[in-house]
């Protein structure tokens, strides 16, 4: 009966949270400053883990529902959950890089999507509109709001831009588990759905795609790519509600500086 109710986070408990969401950060920030054409997916993922494992924190993805990596790296028509692979990355390539932390109890789970090279404009479009619908979501995770509210505005303006939003995966209450309630979709009613209350700690993580809002599972059982194989687009932040209103635990500033400095 817990299990399907929402766990609300105490002050204390959301400040162990913010420290396993920026190791996830710095982690990303790593990754910002490795990733590019000729690297491997692989190469990555062995860095992210060991970068987590001197921070005194664990993967907070290896060995949860079997999953044999540290990040998931999920390229072009890819949505999320790619397996790291040995094949490098090329010239033109979007690779959403998601990383999970398990710190002192507690999770962290955020992912960026990374251009690698010159991308196509219409696909540079895309990211940047994913981003939005992020930072559009998370403005909605407020006290005197409900959860449909967050969805609507991520589904309003990704569909405004003629894109697909993902139905079948979804953002998610974190916490002492990796997926708690509530469950968060990237679609949704206005004023529908469970109030928003201060303690609330979720994943915002909107999955848009370019084209068809249908995706499949690959033969690996992990791998969910776009059914009409266009690319697709996978931002994710955590977010606590303090004083009614949203604080973003994780920051893409360390991202933001590796990919200025490029
Ligand atoms: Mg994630
Ligand atoms: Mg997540």
């Amino acid at each position: 009966m817990f299990k399907d109710s929402i766990i609300y986070k105490t002050p204390s408990e959301i400040e162990i949270m913010r420290e396993a969401a920026l190791i996830v950060s710095r982690t990303l920030g790593k990754v910002a400053q490795e990733i590019k054409a000729g690297i491997t997916p692989l190469y990555l993922d062995q860095m992210a883990e060991e970068y987590i494992l001197s921070q005194k924190a664990k993967p907070g993805f290896k060995g949860q529902y079997g999953c044999p990596s540290t990040l998931l790296i999920s390229v072009n028509e890819q949505v999320v959950h790619g397996l790291p692979t040995n094949k490098p990355f090329e010239e033109g390539d979007i690779v959403s890089v998601d990383c999970g932390s398990y710190f002192e109890g507690f999770y962290g789970d955020h992912a960026y999507t990374f251009e690698i090279g010159d991308v196509k404009p219409e696909v540079k479009k895309l990211l940047q509109v994913t981003k939005e619908c992020l930072y559009l979501g998370i403005e909605q995770t407020r006290v005197g709001n409900r959860m449909g509210d967050i969805g609507f505005a991520i589904q309003q303006h990704a569909e405004k831009h003629g894109y697909g939003v993902v139905k079948d995966l979804i953002g998610h209450g974190l916490g002492r588990s990796l997926h708690e309630k509530p469950e968060v979709p990237n679609y949704g009613l206005r004023g529908h759905g469970k109030k928003i209350q201060n303690g609330l700690v979720i994943a915002i993580e909107p999955m848009i795609n370019l084209g068809t809002d249908k995706v499949i599972t690959l033969k690996d059982n992990w791998t969910v790519s776009t059914a009409d194989n266009k690319p697709s687009a996978h931002f994710e932040h955590n977010v606590a509600v303090v004083n009614g209103k949203a604080e973003i635990l994780s920051t893409f500033e360390y991202i933001e500086e590796a990919l200025s400095k490029k």
